[in-house]
């Protein structure tokens, strides 16, 4: 296992951000961990990386334990922080070689951090000249100078264009190839484009923890449709993938299939073979986005 976390706490004051935490990531997997704001996942990141201690409960990154190891934990982890701290009057490769020389690795590892993370064509420019996604190759660069195993992302593509955001979720899944990634966001999709498996966290607590494979398989949507006459329940169950049909009232159904494609064509064309109008069509938990909200709802 890279990491491991058991029944970890902690508490700020009176507030409790992590309540008996427990997970833990094989070695080579990318996992998000996906909860809304204030969910608890920063103070998870931290903890991991030492910057905090756990109030109960302890873990283990690469077998070194989080309590009675730290340097050891450290110097196995890649960290880029939420607010990824840049000295913005550096040169890149001046930054990179400053953190190298605490790291203390070799000198060629500046250029090959510079070339995993696409930085050739801005490694003569100073870091406040760079666009938001270039910084954050620059954050990503100095987070695998001591070519760690495990990385921890808190964040990576927040406040990032469509492009830039694109483009840094390539590289962490081209760096991925090689390492154990964790990785926390707020979006469903960042998830789905990068991970293997998500663990969603909600006011401390998880709430889900499952690889993507079995989220797709397990998906449901429910179709809310309603139609100009009345249709017999059994011609509606005769669609693909329907899994139950119900007469809300009148002429309105709810149909719950369990296929994450989108359904509503099929009802579409039902209608229509049917000789039927459609007077509303309405897609429920369509996607994965649904259920993350449905695990983290008030
Ligand atoms: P997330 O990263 O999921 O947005 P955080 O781990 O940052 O969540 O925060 C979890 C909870 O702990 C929030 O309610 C937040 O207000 C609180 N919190 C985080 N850091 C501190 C701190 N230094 N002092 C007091 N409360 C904090």
């Amino acid at each position: 296992m890279s990491i491991i976390v058991n029944q970890i706490s902690k508490t700020y004051g009176d507030q409790k951000a992590l309540d008996n935490v427990s997970f833990s990531i094989d070695k080579g997997e990318v996992v998000g961990f996906l909860g809304p704001n204030g969910a608890g996942k920063s103070t998870m990141m931290k903890i991991l990386t030492t910057y905090l201690k756990a109030s109960e409960g302890n873990g283990k990154v690469n077998d070194h334990d989080l309590n009675a190891n730290p340097l050891e934990v450290q110097k196995s982890i890649g960290y880029l922080p939420e607010h990824n701290p840049l000295y913005l009057d550096m040169y890149v490769r001046e930054y990179l070689e400053f953190n190298n020389s605490v790291y203390k690795t070799d000198k060629e590892r500046i250029d090959e951090v510079i070339d995993l993370t696409g930085l050739r064509p801005e490694c003569h420019k100073k870091i406040n000249q760079l666009s938001k996604g270039y910084r954050q190759r620059v954050g990503l660069a100095n987070a695998l100078l001591h070519d760690p195993k495990v990385l921890i992302l808190d964040e990576p593509t927040t406040g990032l264009d469509p492009n830039q955001l694109m483009d840094i979720r390539q590289l962490i899944k081209n760096v991925g190839k090689e390492k154990t990634i964790l990785l926390s966001t707020h979006i469903m999709q960042e998830v789905e484009a990068i991970c293997d498996r998500v663990i969603i966290i909600n006011k401390g607590h998880i709430v889900a923890d499952k690889s993507l494979k079995e989220l797709k398989e397990n998906q449901e949507q429910v179709i809310e449709v309603e139609f100009d006459y009345r249709v017999e329940e059994e011609a509606l169950k005769n669609l693909s993938k329907v899994k139950e049909v119900k007469n809300i009232h009148d002429f309105l159904y709810e149909i719950t299939f369990s296929v994450e494609k989108d359904m509503r064509s099929e009802v579409f064309d039902f209608a229509h073979d049917n000789g039927l109008k459609i007077l509303k069509l309405n897609q429920k938990n369509a996607s994965l986005e649904g259920l993350f909200q449905e695990l983290t709802k008030e």
